[in-house]
């Protein structure tokens, strides 16, 4: 009984969500995917996009019609790398997880009011929380989430701090405050760990595939973990139809999780052109991130430790985005940012743009993104999206302002966003 009525209320909210349908008329459309605007006009219709044209569409009885007034239409944009319980600030790091999970709904509402309307959570946030915000409890962006963090004792997401005792020594639970990691050795655990994550809803599986900058004890160079821990953890994302993303900066790391399985590395800041190539050949996916690693070193309460190892993977970032554009390697577009950094968010847009065109960002930030999320295959239950394409999800933005010529307006979404659509149902709306 109770079963049924849970059902019913989803089915409900879903409804409601989209209930209106709309014509929005005379907008300049980037469709994701051409690096050009097209005059036209777009129809939606129970949140899907069901007509897109040139030529005047007749708007169905009902339709709510909006005046673009010459606008530019994109879809919304997509952030492939976020950690939305990673904000609660330095110094504050055994917060009791209600602290942890209202700081996130704050940053939440700041990606979707910067009109990020899909985020994939690169690990630590729990999928329970991305069921919330499709369940209208929470306001903010459609969630993909990886669950809790694997990482192996010493590794990038063994957190503890410097004299605390291992969790799973002293029959303790080896998963951190709000369980953002959890702490794995061995096949076994590895295997347990990849699908408890899946039965609460993960999406795809993150590891720490080797040293990294925010934790003590991991040289940057260290690999982590074992071929055999990866190829499981690979075999059982797999096995439910997804893929791994692994974080890892040295070509060693790189290679070893890729031999291994793994479909998409997160930073790769160290890896050698010899690598590059090989990931190209092998069609794998480096999402990495420029403004995070550029302002780290302000973060309130970083160690001397965090700041040596900054600066070495620092000094490869020019020359991997060299190599991204080299090799033509899909990259999408993220930001990784933690610590209450979120509001540089949308600088991430203006420092791309020193290195690509805006017109190759907004594509990064819509159908490369959208592409990469869809790696999720059955496990993604949102449709398709990150284009402006006729029976895709209506996700659209509405712009002051030509982000193809001047990709800054994106920095003032407050006062350059005009309309934030979301699935059909418009969240903001200052037209
Ligand atoms: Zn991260």
């Amino acid at each position: 009984m109770k079963k049924v009525l849970i059902f019913a209320a989803i089915t409900c909210l879903s409804i409601s969500a989209h209930a209106e349908n709309y014509l929005i008329e005379n907008v300049r459309i980037f469709n994701g995917v051409d690096a050009r605007l097209l005059p036209g006009h777009v129809l939606v219709e129970d949140g899907i996009i069901s007509k897109v044209s040139g030529n005047p569409i007749e708007a169905p009885q009902g339709t709510i019609i909006l005046d673009g007034d010459n606008r530019v239409l994109t879809p919304g944009f997509i952030d492939l790398h976020v950690h939305l319980n990673a904000h609660v600030p330095s110094g504050q790091d055994d917060a009791h997880a209600t602290v942890v999970g209202a700081v996130a709904a704050d940053v939440a509402r700041h990606f979707l009011d910067s009109g990020f309307t899909t985020i994939r959570d690169a690990g630590g946030t729990h999928p329970h929380f991305a069921r919330a915000i499709e369940l209208g409890t929470i306001y903010g962006p459609r969630v993909f989430p990886s669950g809790a963090v694997l990482s192996q004792t010493a590794g990038h997401g063994d957190s503890r701090h410097a004299d605390q005792g291992h969790p799973g020594l002293q029959g303790g639970n080896p998963y951190s405050v709000a369980d953002t990691h959890v702490i794995v050795d061995g096949i076994d655990q590895h295997l347990m760990a990849v699908r408890e994550n899946l039965r609460f809803g993960a999406t795809q599986i993150k590891i720490m595939g080797g040293g990294g900058v925010m934790s003590d004890y991991d040289p940057i160079y260290s690999l982590q973990p074992t071929p055999a821990e990866i190829r499981a953890t690979v075999q059982a994302a797999s096995d439910f139809g997804t893929y791994v993303l692994a974080h890892a900066y040295t070509s060693e790391a790189v290679r070893r999780l890729v031999d291994n399985g793994v479909k998409c590395i997160e930073h790769g800041l160290l890896i050698d052109d010899a690598t590059a190539k090989y990931l190209k050949e092998k069609n794998i996916v480096i999402s990495t991130q420029l403004v995070v690693f550029r302002e780290l070193r302000n973060l309130p309460g970083i160690t001397q430790t965090n700041l040596d190892k900054l600066d070495v993977v620092l000094k490869g970032q020019e020359n991997l985005i060299g190599l991204i554009k080299k090799y033509d390697i899909t990259t999408g577009f993220s930001t990784d940012l933690i610590g209450g950094m979120y509001p540089l968010l949308t600088r991430e847009f203006t420092e791309r743009a020193l290195y690509w065109t805006p017109a190759e960002v907004l594509m990064q930030a819509t159908s490369e993104s959208a592409k990469i999320i869809r790696m999720s295959g059955r496990l993604n239950r949102h449709g398709n999206f990150g284009e402006i394409r006729e029976g895709w999800v209506a996700d659209i933005l509405l712009i002051n302002g030509n982000p193809l010529e001047d990709i800054s307006v994106l920095r003032d979404p407050g006062n350059n966003l005009a309309l934030i659509m979301k699935g059909g149902e418009i969240v903001k709306n200052r037209l």
